[in-house]
């Protein structure tokens, strides 16, 4: 209410900002640790150990986690441990059938908090 012009501050220019932007997503998503993805939990990739990624990229230009945290859930950068593909965009975890309610329901929330974040920035 008071913070009526929250802005997204830039990861570049401003990594302090832009962690503390998102400071409450990044502590929920430290404890969600597996994807289920046909029906098979599988270890989520930290931040740094994706195939293929330089393993010092700096604070996350999407999420603003550091090294060796999860990304949170809709972030660009988080790799998908089962095909190493974007892990919002590969078909993993939404394939067609599998049951995912638990997860998504998790996510689901993170989305809505995300959406509220931005609202109030306008
Ligand atoms: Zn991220
Ligand atoms: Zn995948």
């Amino acid at each position: 209410m008071s913070n009526h012009s929250i802005e997204r501050p830039d990861p570049k220019t401003e990594p302090e900002k832009w962690q503390a932007y998102w400071k409450q997503q990044i502590e929920e998503a430290q404890t969600l640790t597996k994807w289920f993805i046909g029906n098979k939990a599988f270890d989520r990739i930290r931040y740094g150990d994706e195939e293929g990624y330089p393993s010092d990229l700096g604070i996350c230009h999407d999420c603003g986690i550091v090294t060796g945290q999860y990304h949170v859930p809709s972030c660009n950068v988080e790799q998908c441990p089962k095909c190493h593909g974007q892990a919002i965009s590969c078909p993993c975890r939404y394939a067609e059938g599998q049951e995912v309610s638990e997860e998504r329901d998790i996510v689901e929330k993170y989305m809505l908090s995300l959406t509220a974040t931005l609202q109030t920035g306008g």
